[in-house]
């Protein structure tokens, strides 16, 4: 028997055959052209413009395809080549490199130089890349640490009180002044060829003898230098006081200051979130206020306190809160009561710009006042605001009226000094003395201009006893 195969068939098999070849071949090239053609390794170096002995410059090292077997980062100046850090291996598809100059220090010299980022993966190409460096990014080694030079300084401090810092740092990218773990900033005060700066820095009521006050400079290349500041602590006594909750205070400040409270909810329970939460925000929210302040002082002399005004509560009172017989509760108060009539005006106590105007949680309507330099007033329980934010006030100027907003018992008018958020006791700003003392004199001896039109006395000063509570004179 004969198998007829039809000649169309038989003449088509050859060319299936040289079209599957031809297939075959192009997909093989195109293949080995893509594998080819995928990319080295992507490289991620933030510019530091500098490095430092101990500053760390991330490199991010990322694989196209496949997995990274070798990474490094060499610095280059001239014939010098130097691996700063070097890994090999089965790194996986991203490496991130804290690249550094430590352990390398002693073989690189300052000045400019090449940093390379080198890295090869393990996806497989017809033909091996040639190794090159995938980053050439030009740097500055700077391994010396910035200049800090502490032209002068109060020199008698008093915990709760102000310190002046002036001092030089030329090479700094970054200044902070510091009294422990608490930061304050500093601002270019004098002829601009000193380069001089100065800082107020408040000190904690609390502060513990021994506590360092320093100032810190970072450079570009992430060098820091640290000098302390001298100062002699002198030992300031704060008072204490108990306040009984009493049911008409319940009564009439729980449902105001905390209106959206559950209904069986006890209202001293209320009270205690009002005396500790509202209370902790307000603390925030004076630190935030404090960020706000302009660069050149405003202030003019002695700050002032209202007139015929009694204190009734001082700066740091350490309160005992009692309810039916038990203690509830412990709270510091930061400023001072001042009452007098019903409704008195509440005079600027100095030149300055309204940095905050309205309800601020225990404080009721608050106004704060900055006067450059970190240097703040709040004036708090205001029954009517006068100013708003942006404005500009005189010393004396009217900003409202006393009043029982927020958490106060009686009409009276709650007055805090704050230096960056941090309350310190207003007597010192209320005594001229003190400022020329304390501000002026270290001003003076840093041969820097004066501030606030306050000149050091011609003598140095014989008093170093830190300013005193006000006496309690109405309770
Ligand atoms: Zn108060």
């Amino acid at each position: 028997m004969i198998l007829v195969v039809p000649s169309r068939s038989r003449s088509r098999l050859p060319l299936l055959l040289v079209l599957l070849l031809l297939f075959a071949v192009v997909g093989g090239v195109s293949f080995l052209g893509w594998r080819q053609s995928v990319a080295a390794p992507t490289v991620t170096l933030s510019r530091p413009g500098a490095l430092g002995a101990k500053s760390t410059l991330p490199v991010v090292v990322e694989a196209v395809r496949g997995g990274l077997t070798r990474v490094e980062v060499r610095l280059v100046q001239g014939e010098r080549v130097v691996a700063l850090v070097k890994q090999e291996g089965a790194l996986g598809p991203r490496v991130q490199l804290p690249v550094t100059l430590e352990g390398a220090a002693r073989e690189i010299k300052e000045g400019a130089a090449t940093l390379e980022v080198w890295a090869r993966d393990d996806f497989w190409r017809p033909l091996r890349p040639s190794d090159r460096a995938l980053v050439a990014a030009p740097i500055t080694v700077d391994l010396t640490p910035p200049r800090v030079e502490i032209l002068a300084a109060t020199r008698y401090v008093s915990p709760g009180g102000v310190t002046l810092v002036a001092f030089r740092a030329p090479d700094a990218a970054r200044v902070e002044v510091t009294v422990g773990p608490r930061a304050f900033p500093s601002f270019a005060w004098g002829p601009p060829e000193r380069q001089a700066r100065v800082a107020l820095v408040g000190l904690p009521h609390d502060l513990v003898p021994g506590t360092p006050l320093a100032v810190t400079a970072t450079d570009e290349a992430g060098n820091t230098a640290t000098r302390g500041v001298p100062a002699e602590l002198k030992p300031r006594p704060f008072p204490r006081d108990t306040i009984t909750v009493s049911e008409t205070l319940l009564q009439t400040k729980v449902p105001e200051l905390l209106p959206q409270r559950p209904a069986d909810q006890p209202l001293i329970e209320g009270f205690l979130v009002i005396n500790r939460d509202q209370r902790r925000q307000a603390e925030e929210e004076k630190r935030r206020i404090g960020g706000q302040t302009g660069d050149a002082p405003l202030w003019q002399g002695a700050f002032v306190q209202p007139r015929n005004t009694k204190v009734f509560s001082n700066f740091a009172e350490a309160r005992t809160y009692v309810y039916q017989g038990k203690t509830v509760d412990t709270q510091l108060h930061l400023g001072f009561d001042l009452a007098s009539t019903r409704q008195s005006p509440v005079p600027a106590a100095n030149t300055g710009k309204v940095v905050f105007a309205g309800p601020l949680t225990i404080y009721g309507n608050t106004v704060v006042v900055d006067h450059g330099l970190g240097l703040q007033t709040l004036y708090a329980h205001l029954s009517t605001l006068d100013v708003k934010v942006g404005d500009s006030v005189e010393k004396g100027q009217p900003l409202g009226r006393t009043g029982t907003t927020g958490l106060a018992i009686g009409d009276h008018l709650h007055f805090e000094v704050l230096v960056s958020g941090v309350s310190v006791t207003p007597l010192e700003w209320w005594d001229a003395k003190w400022i020329r003392d304390r501000i002026a004199r270290p001003l003076q001896d840093a041969g820097l201009p004066a501030m606030g039109g306050v000149a050091a006395a011609p003598a140095p000063a014989a008093d170093d006893t830190p300013a005193r509570p006000a006496r309690r004179r109405a309770r």
